[in-house]
């Protein structure tokens, strides 16, 4: 094969190997996200779990006084009905009837109170449990999407560890100015930007090129790039790219 031929080759490999690069850099950039979605969620949930934590310890807090309170007041009227046994005339009976009726009054409305605290406490329990195997689920999946994200993140890099050592080959086979030339194109132009020249066209921009410069590229001597588009080109009878599947 002669050096231009050679060239040629190394030029489509590389811009093959490039275009690869690409789009296995946006890949490893575009992993981290398909997580996001599963993590919000995640921290969604912990935030409800919060919530509700912060409504149970009200609740709690309110069972705790109520029962202290029921507890108390039971003491009284118990210390009261001692007294009844003991008093000495009507008058004091009443009062302490009257106080006891009181006293038992208020119980009553406070164990009505404490029978609605107690169903809250059972209802936010409910809650809790729900959210907490809510978390669990969305944690499995969490790991489970990891595990599978580092499997693929793992070929890629091993992937990008080859076209890099294939790259470099490619890289080493062209004259610096030509490479320059390459990538100074592919920065500016859309990919490809090696190109056949089909019966005088250019495949880059589809225009046909001038006479001289078909003849020129025809003998297969320089590297050469279309009047029109700046692509590098190529005549089409010279070199025809091997098919190459990207898993290779
Ligand atoms: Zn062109």
């Amino acid at each position: 094969m002669s050096l231009y031929m050679e060239q040629i080759e190394q030029l489509v490999v590389l811009q093959r190997v490039d275009s690869e690069i690409l789009a296995l850099e946006k890949a490893l950039q575009a992993a981290p996200d398909q997580l996001q979605e599963l993590e919000k969620r995640l921290q969604y949930l912990q935030e409800q779990e919060g919530i509700i934590q912060e409504k149970m310890d009200i609740v709690l807090e309110q069972k705790h006084k109520l029962e202290a309170e029921i507890d108390a007041d039971d003491q009284l009227i118990k210390k009261n009905k001692n007294k009844l046994l003991q008093v000495e005339n009507t008058k004091e009976y009443h009062a302490i009837m009257r106080d006891m009726d009181t006293l038992e009054k208020t119980n009553r409305q406070r164990k009505e109170e404490l029978d609605t605290v107690l169903a809250d406490i059972h209802e936010l329990e409910e809650r809790k449990a729900a959210l907490a195997k809510d978390v669990e689920d969305v944690r499995d999946r969490i790991k489970e999407q990891q595990a599978q994200l580092d499997a693929k993140l793992q070929e890629k890099r091993e992937r990008m560890g080859k076209l890099l050592q294939e790259k470099e080959r490619a890289t080493k086979a062209i004259p610096q100015p030509i490479l320059e030339r390459y990538n100074f194109i592919r920065q500016r132009l859309e990919s490809p930007v090696i190109v056949p020249v089909t019966e005088g066209i250019c495949q880059g921009c589809c225009i046909a090129i001038p006479p001289q410069n078909y003849i020129d590229l025809q003998k297969g001597e320089q590297i050469l790039s279309c009047p029109n588009c700046q692509r590098i080109m190529y005549w089409d009878k010279h070199f025809s790219p091997r098919e190459e599947s990207p898993e290779a």
